[in-house]
């Protein structure tokens, strides 16, 4: 049976859109996923769809070749992505990359690149973190220095999602080494006949197995004026300070649905099992049902054959619990799932 998380947000217009998001993730993305996945990437083709559907950038004013929605539009993709453990499509990041353009950037930048991240046929990425420097950016090494009317680039990148199929990057390089954060600027590469650009390996990470996470080379790649975002040097942090609100968000969004989605899954397997154990609360189904191999949190098991009496409803009869009678219980590590505060029981 199906768990139904109604958003407060939603109205019937949402639930529609949310229904498309959902078609479309069945029919374009379940399928491919398990190929992305050992590929490392979802492809070119799969961010064609998503744009000509409409799914990408949906709260980039239309003025600009978006939909003209808004943030709402956009939690519903990443939830339904999320919900079901699709993380290769990063969406998210692209988005992002859209607003720094929205935001941020001139009138001729956003005319130029808006309608391509909206279209899907330009995948987005942005490029702060190097070999060396991630939290601290302020750190960084990448150099973008004067040359004639415009600059050239020097610097390496790492961890950057979307780096394999980027066709547009946000580099942050240094500007000034002597100003500090203010010495940082941004700059839109475009990496389609990008003499000097190089992408070096797709990471092989401990998840997001279809999300090309990668390393990013930068050899005297020249780039025009017109390529650094807002017209004006210095800016970089301020950019990046200004925009990191909307990225937490997301983050936040998509960590709710993951949730769900586990939830979910977890609701499915237990309405699926013998009736002893779907009667179970999930917080004390024993692990042995999982499907997988179960998070580890022994300390969510009873200490001892009373306690494990105690956890069980008034009035009913509890199972005997899953140790000797005379013997103490071992706490196994994994023997347990977490404690969650949802009961099956009570699910819809
Ligand atoms: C899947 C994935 C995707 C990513 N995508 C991108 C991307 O698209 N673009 C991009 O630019 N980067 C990306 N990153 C890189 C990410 O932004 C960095 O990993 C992050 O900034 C942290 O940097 P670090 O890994 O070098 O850790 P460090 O900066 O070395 O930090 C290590 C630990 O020390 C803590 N720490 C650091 N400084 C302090 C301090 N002053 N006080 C207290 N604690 C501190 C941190 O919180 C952290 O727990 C991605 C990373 C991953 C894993």
């Amino acid at each position: 049976m199906a768990l139904t998380f109604r958003r407060s947000w939603s109205d019937p217009d949402l639930d529609q859109y949310r229904d498309t998001v959902v078609r479309f993730i069945e029919e374009h993305m379940l399928p491919g996923d398990e190929a992305a996945r050992h590929r490392g990437h979802v492809g070119h083709e799969l961010w064609r769809q998503a744009g000509q559907t409409g799914l990408l950038c949906t709260d980039i004013p239309e003025q600009w070749g978006g939909a003209g929605g808004d943030f709402r539009h956009e939690a519903v993709f990443y939830e339904e992505m999320a919900r079901r453990s699709l993380t290769g499509l990063n969406a998210s990041v692209h988005t992002i990359v859209a607003h720094y353009l929205l935001n941020h950037g001139t009138d001729a930048q956003r005319q130029r690149y808006l309608p391509r991240l909206v279209s899907g046929e330009c995948v987005g990425a942005i490029a702060m973190t190097e070999p060396g420097t991630g939290s601290d950016l302020q750190g960084i090494r990448t150099r973008a220095e004067r040359s004639g009317a415009g600059y050239v680039i020097n610097g390496s990148k790492t961890f950057i999602s979307n780096g394999f199929l980027a066709g547009l990057v946000l580099v942050v390089a240094k500007t000034d080494p002597t100003q500090g954060a203010r010495g940082l600027s941004m700059f839109i590469v475009d990496t389609a006949d990008c003499p000097g650009y190089r992408v070096g390996r797709v990471l092989d990470k401990m998840g997001l197995k279809a999300q090309d996470t990668s390393e990013l080379f930068f050899d005297d790649v020249a780039v025009g004026p017109e390529q650094l975002l807002g017209g004006r040097e210095g800016q970089g942090f301020f950019q990046l300070m200004a925009d990191l609100p909307y990225e937490r968000l997301i983050i936040g969004v998509t960590a709710l649905a993951a949730m769900e989605g586990a939830y979910q899954a977890r609701w499915t397997t237990c309405a699926s099992a013998r009736p002893s154990v779907r009667a179970w609360p999930i917080s004390r189904t024993p692990a042995s049902s999982w499907p997988r191999s179960p998070p580890r949190s022994p300390w969510a098991a009873p200490s001892s054959t009373a306690a494990w009496k105690t956890w069980w409803p008034a009035g009913s009869t509890p199972p005997p619990p899953p140790w000797p009678s005379s013997g103490v219980p071992k706490r196994r590590a994994g023997w347990w799932t977490p404690a969650c505060s949802c009961s099956a029981a009570t699910a819809t």
